[in-house]
C-alpha cells in the first residue's frame, strides 16, 4: 500500500520528544513489511538541511492564499527514506523550536502553519506528484490533525486516513475566526466536526475525520475514552471506540541498542553473564563526568524528560531528600518550565556530588545516562506510551513508574509473585502521591542490596522484546481496515 506519513518531527532531524522516535523509526519497519512509505515534513530549517537532492514537485497555493512549494527528496540518515518536504519559508523558516518562540510562547501563526502540513497531505492525496499518491494518509497528532478532515472532502476519497494521537493534552485549538482561511466546507465548524467549545480543534479534527484512530499504548486507548483523561473528547472517542486501537511503540534497535550503540563510552550486551562489565564502566564514566561521586554501591537514578507538569517531577523533587539520605544518587537532564529547572537547579548546587542536573537537549547525554544509571525515573501523571522507560528497560536502568498509560502496559513491579515468576522488570506505584513514590523508591533500594536478585530482574528488562516490527504489523491491519472502510 502507498502510505504518506504526516508528522512534524522526524529523529534525527528534529526531535522535541517521543513523537520523533516513532516517526524516525515506524517508516522503515512499515517499508520492511513490504509497504510503499513516504513521509510529508514542514520544511523547518533542520529539516530542509537533513533532506538529499530536493527537487521541485508542484507550486502549491494554502487556501489562504500564501504560496508554498513542494519538494521530494531523500533522508540519507534514515535509509534514503524518500520525503516530501513544505517549502514555506515565511512559516518554517524560525531558528528552535518548532512550535515556540524563544520566550517559550507558541506561535501565533500556528494554525497556518499546521493547516498546510495537513491540506499538502490531501493535495499529494489528489495527485500533487504525478508520480506517486497516497492511498492512505497516517497523520501524527494535532499538527498533521487537519490532513483528515481536508481528506474527508476531498470527491471520490482518493485516500484514507489513520490518525494517531501521542499525546491528548496538547490539541492544537484556535479561535473560531482562524477557521474562515481554512478552506474547509461551512459544515466542517460544529459539534459533528472540528469545533470543540466554539473553537477549532486541529485534534480533534483528526478524531472526527480520521478513517481509523490509534493511540500509542492499549492502556491509554482506553483510558482517553474517560472523563478524567478524555480532555474533552472522551464522549467523541467513545463513540469512536469501534475504530480506535492502542498499539505501543516500538525501540529502534538502531539507536537504542547498548551492544552497538557508538554514543556510549563502553558497550555491553545480554546475555553474556549478567555482571555486565560494561555497564559498570558506564555508571563509573556517567559520575565522573557529571562530577557525582564514582561509586558502584550508590543506585544511580537517571531521569531524561521534558520538564512539564505532566512527568510528575515534584514527586522526585519530594522524594529527594529520602533518596539522598539512602545513599542513592540523582542525574537529570531535561529542559522546559523555568520553575522546575530552578528546583533542579538548586538541589544539585546544595549537593553536587549527588545530585546532578543538566539542562537542554543532549542526545548523547541521553544515552549515558540510560546505560550508567540504575534506575530509570518516570513518574508522569499520565503517559500515552513513554519511550524513556523502555530505553531504561533496553539499558539495563530498571524504570520507576506511574501506573499509568504506556507505563502500565510496559513494567511490571518487583512484587514477590513477579519475582518468583520472573516476569518483573521494574518498580511500580499506584496513587499519584509522594507516599506511593516513596514507597517504589524503598522497593528500589531493596532490591538493590540484593545484587543477584537486581541482576535477574535486570536481565528480564533488557530481554523484553521491543522492535518496531510487530508494531509495524499492527499498523498494517488498521490500514487494512481504513482501506477497506
Ligand atoms: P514525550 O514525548 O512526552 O516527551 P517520551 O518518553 O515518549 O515523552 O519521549 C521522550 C523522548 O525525548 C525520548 O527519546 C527521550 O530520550 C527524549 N528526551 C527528552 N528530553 C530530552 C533531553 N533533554 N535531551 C535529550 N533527549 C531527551
Amino acid at each position: 500500500m502507498r502510505v504518506l506519513q504526516v508528522s512534524a518531527e522526524i529523529f534525527p532531524l528534529l526531535k522535541t520528544g517521543g513523537l520523533a522516535d516513532v516517526a524516525g523509526a515506524l517508516p522503515a519497519a512499515l517499508a520492511a513489511a513490504g509497504e510503499d512509505v513516504r513521509v510529508l515534513l514542514p520544511g523547518f530549517p533542520a529539516i530542509l538541511s537533513g533532506v538529499a537532492g530536493l527537487v521541485p514537485v508542484a507550486g502549491l497555493r494554502a487556501p489562504w492564499g500564501e504560496a508554498a512549494r513542494l519538494l521530494h527528496g531523500r533522508i540519507p540518515a534514515l535509509g534514503q527514506l524518500p520525503a516530501y518536504v513544505l517549502d514555506a519559508p515565511a512559516l518554517y523558516d524560525r531558528p528552535g523550536n518548532p512550535y515556540e518562540d524563544a520566550e517559550h510562547r507558541p506561535y501565533a501563526d500556528s494554525h497556518r502553519r499546521f493547516a498546510l502540513l495537513g491540506w499538502a497531505a490531501a493535495q499529494l492525496a489528489r495527485g500533487a506528484d504525478p508520480h506517486w499518491a497516497p492511498e492512505l494518509v497516517h497523520a501524527h497528532d494535532w499538527h498533521a490533525g487537519l490532513a483528515p478532515a481536508y481528506l474527508a472532502y476531498l470527491p471520490g476519497q482518493p485516500a484514507r486516513s489513520v490518525f494517531t494521537v501521542h499525546n491528548l493534552a496538547y490539541q492544537g485549538r484556535f479561535g473560531p475566526d482562524v477557521f474562515a482561511g481554512l478552506g474547509l466546507p461551512s459544515s466542517a465548524f460544529q459539534v459533528n466536526g472540528l469545533e470543540f467549545h466554539g473553537d477549532v480543534s486541529f485534534m480533534k479534527a483528526g478524531l472526527y475525520f480520521a478513517d481509523r484512530i490509534t493511540t500509542v499504548s492499549p492502556s491509554y486507548a482506553r483510558e482517553i475514552q474517560t472523563p478524567a483523561q478524555g480532555q474533552g473528547l472522551d464522549g467523541l472517542l467513545r463513540g469512536r471506540a469501534g475504530v480506535l486501537d492502542g498499539i505501543l511503540n516500538g525501540v529502534d534497535d538502531r539507536v537504542w541498542d547498548p551492544a552497538t550503540d557508538t554514543l556510549l563510552p563502553h558497550r555491553y550486551r545480554m546475555p553474556e553473564g549478567r555482571r555486565m562489565a560494561g555497564k559498570a564502566l558506564c555508571k563509573a564514566c556517567l559520575q565522573h563526568a557529571l562530577g557525582l561521586e564514582v561509586r558502584a554501591d550508590a543506585p544511580l537514578f537517571v531521569l531524561v524528560s521534558r520538564l512539564t507538569e505532566q512527568k510528575g517531577l515534584h514527586l522526585v523533587l519530594d522524594g529527594l531528600d529520602a533518596l539522598l539520605a539512602r545513599g542513592g544518587q540523582l542525574a537529570l537532564l531535561g529542559s522546559g518550565d523555568a520553575a522546575l529547572e530552578d528546583a533542579f537547579r538548586q538541589r544539585a548546587a546544595a549537593a553536587p556530588r549527588r545530585v546532578a542536573a543538566t539542562f537542554g537537549y543532549d542526545e548523547a547525554l541521553a544515552h549515558r545516562l540510560f546505560a550508567g544509571g540504575d534506575v530509570t525515573l518516570v513518574p508522569s501523571m499520565f503517559e500515552p506510551c513513554g519511550l524513556t522507560q523502555m530505553y531504561g528497560l533496553r539499558y539495563g536502568a530498571l524504570p520507576l513508574v506511574h501506573r499509568v498509560g504506556g507505563l502500565a502496559d510496559t513494567v511490571t513491579d518487583c512484587t514477590l509473585e513477579d519475582l518468583a515468576e520472573g516476569t518483573a522488570n521494574g518498580f511500580v506505584f499506584d496513587g499519584f502521591t509522594a507516599r506511593d513514590f516513596g514507597r517504589a523508591l524503598r522497593r528500589a533500594f531493596a532490591l538493590f542490596a540484593r545484587p543477584a536478585d537486581w541482576r535477574r530482574v535486570r536481565a528480564t528488562g533488557m530481554r523484553r522484546p521491543a522492535g518496531w516490527a510487530e508494531p509495524a504489523q499492527r499498523y498494517i491491519e488498521v490500514y487494512r481496515h481504513a482501506a477497506a472502510r
